[in-house]
């Protein structure tokens, strides 16, 4: 049985093509200067091998002109061109692209700037015109031919009139109706900011007639009007040049240019694969955190564009959540488009990019904390805690990558290290690395917990945000060392003697301490003289995962489980107030319980946890006053 051919319906197709291929309306304009560059192209490869034809660059150019009076907007190019039966097949043909046509037969000759392959971009033109009309004069051709079209209805192709080679694609702008305004497509302004966003980088100038005003020459007072051919786009992106000729302020330009961000970039990247992705990039790590980063309003992401040209303004894909801040660009050839050209198809290489992009970024950071400490901890001011989140999101997925990143306040020299720096001054003997967690680094440093620690000489990190011990405790250790907050029970601090005697005097209270245990009953898991304390009279430490600082932070959330850490109550057998405490107890029930009660009201403050009853509290210290 023969097989029947599928016909298209061409004009159901074209009217789908026109209403819902695209997001917006403005990309018609990128979509005809596309196609303008993708003919100059053509005759740019046809000389390559051609002698008879040399391409002088200076006589290639797209030119956008509006008309007012007549409501028309024309594109102008001096391309390839198209004979009769170009403009059949390729115009007259839905999803026909002669372009992709092109780039197939010329694989070899490298065609890769070419943008066409879908067929379809051109009748982006019905989205904002309700007559489209081409006069194309083809390269090696003597006629020149006009393809005219209202849309749905059809076309007609009649000989016409042009004196050079290329096209001529002239829009009759649609009239306003109430919602939809169309006028501003005949705007200067307007089509110079279209061409910016989506057309800078097309590679021949895209030239328009400027008009402004300007002193006279002979009368400075009065104005002249003029209108000026001016070169719109800027042509060769940043990217595409060589880094050896850029400096330092042309990337600044493009970093400012592009609005990524109000403030200077501390660091820019710049990278070139030319691998089996083949990608451009500028990436930049800014200096300022911008006001809404840590908000739900922030969006990450980088501007993609396929061949110079932009296709998407954020895409979040190419950016993990813990490198957020970065701004930049990524350009590639190699990106396999939806047919809009506004998503990608599949993304096996933008996933490659990605990767790629995120191992680029790591150690360009790596090396500013080598190298310029300075700026890296401007950097780590503004975004540290995106690192820190970064190591504890993903179930611990990426803490191998950010672990080196990271750093945090220390005892020793009261400034940042990184935990490469603590484990490399660490005395032999020490067994974990010590942090302590507080609401600042003021509040810290008067813990009593951490009087043992620091006696040692072992040095401190001080983790003053709530992601710290979280992101921490997804790290479990570091260089095989374990991480051990200074409240925990057992420190791994050596002292038989002292811990020896600490055990025979705890067991010679043992009444006391059961009688203590009774009067605080649930509020702590158990009360014990301390190893640690050396100068002040109580301190709490915890048992178990939870640790104190945990519990703010929990039970500050919305959903909050009321989870509690198991505290113990530790006192100090060197301090005055252990003996008035068991003299109490000898001597008057009453008073113990009341010093019992202060005691542990008062390790709740120096830990900064809430006092369940203030008013009894203060009571319970006068009746000591009095
Ligand atoms: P695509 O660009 O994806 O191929 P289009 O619908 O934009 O699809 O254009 C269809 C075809 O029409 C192009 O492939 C090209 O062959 C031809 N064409 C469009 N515009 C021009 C032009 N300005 N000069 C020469 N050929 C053009
Ligand atoms: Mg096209």
């Amino acid at each position: 049985m023969a097989t029947q051919q599928f016909k298209a319906e061409s004009k159901r197709l074209l009217e789908m093509m026109i209403n819902s291929i695209y997001s917006q309306r403005e990309v018609f304009l990128r979509e005809l200067i596309s196609n303008a560059s993708d003919a100059i192209d053509k005759i740019y490869y046809k000389a390559l091998t051609d002698e008879s034809l040399t391409f002088n660059q200076d006589e290639y150019y797209i030119k956008v002109v509006p008309n007012k009076e007549a409501r028309t907007l024309s594109i102008v190019d001096t391309g390839i061109g198209m004979t009769k039966e170009d403009l059949e097949t390729n115009l007259g043909t839905i999803a026909k692209s002669g372009s992709l046509q092109f780039k197939t037969e010329n694989e070899a000759k490298d065609g890769h700037d070419i943008i066409g392959q879908f067929g379809v971009g051109f009748y982006a033109a019905f989205m904002v015109a309700d007559e489209v009309t081409v006069v194309s004069k083809a390269l090696g051709s003597e006629e020149a031919y006009m393809w005219h079209s209202k849309g749905v209805d059809g076309y007609t192709i009649t000989p016409a009139e042009k004196d050079t080679v290329g096209t001529e694609i002239t829009l009759k702008i649609k009239e306003n109706v109430e919602d939809d305004q169309y006028d501003e497509f005949l705007e200067e302004y307007t089509l110079k900011s279209i061409i910016k966003k989506y057309s800078d980088f097309i590679r021949y100038p895209i030239k328009m007639d400027v008009s402004g005003q300007r002193p006279k020459e002979d009368n400075e007072e009065e104005l002249e009007s003029y209108v000026e051919e001016q070169t719109v786009n800027s042509m060769v992106p940043i990217w595409r040049k060589n880094k050896a000729e850029l400096t330092d302020e042309d990337y600044v330009n493009f970093y400012q240019e592009k609005h990524y961000g109000f403030d200077q970039p501390l660091k820019h990247i710049h990278i070139s694969v030319d691998g089996t992705v083949r990608y451009q990039s500028i990436l930049y790590i800014p200096e300022n955190m911008p006001f809404d980063y840590y908000s739900k309003e922030y969006e990450k992401g980088l501007e993609l564009y396929s061949n110079g040209v932009l296709i998407m303004n954020k895409c979040s894909d190419l950016l993990p959540d813990h490198f957020s801040f970065v701004k930049g660009m990524v350009d590639s050839e190699d990106l396999s488009l939806n047919i809009s050209r506004e998503m990608l198809q599949h993304d096996r290489q933008l996933k490659f990019i990605a990767k790629n992009i995120s191992k680029k970024i790591k150690n360009e950071l790596k090396s500013l904390m080598k190298n310029d400490r300075e700026k890296y901890e401007t950097f780590y001011k503004a975004f540290g805690r995106q690192l820190k989140y970064g190591v504890y999101s993903e179930f611990g997925a990426n803490k191998e990558m950010l672990q080196d990143l990271i750093m945090f306040y220390s005892s020793k020299e009261k400034k940042l290290v990184s935990l490469d720096e603590y484990i490399s001054r660490m005395p032999e003997e020490q067994k974990y690395i010590y942090y302590a967690s507080g609401e600042s680094i003021e509040r810290i440093d008067k813990l009593p917990q951490t009087e043992v620690v620091s006696e040692k000489g072992y040095e401190i990190l001080y983790f003053t945000e709530d992601i710290d011990e979280f992101a921490i405790k997804m790290l479990m250790s570091y260089k095989e060392k374990e991480f051990k907050s200074v409240s925990s029970g057992d420190l791994g601090i050596e002292s038989e003697e002292n811990d020896e005697n600490v055990e025979s005097e705890q067991e010679e209270n043992k009444e006391l301490f059961d009688y203590m245990k009774s009067i605080l009953s649930d509020k702590v898991k158990d009360i014990r003289l301390s190893k640690r304390l050396k100068t002040h009279p109580v301190c709490l430490s915890t048992e178990g995962e939870v640790t104190i600082e945990m519990e703010k932070i929990l039970s500050a959330m919305p959903d909050n489980q009321n989870v509690k850490a198991d505290k113990v109550l530790e006192i100090n057998r060197n301090h005055e107030v252990f003996l008035s405490l068991k003299h109490a107890f000898e001597t008057d029930k009453e008073k113990a319980a009341l010093y019992t009660n202060l005691l542990y009201n008062q390790a709740l403050l120096i830990e900064g946890l809430p006092i369940s009853d203030p008013v009894e509290f203060t009571n319970n210290m006068c009746k000591v006053m009095v």
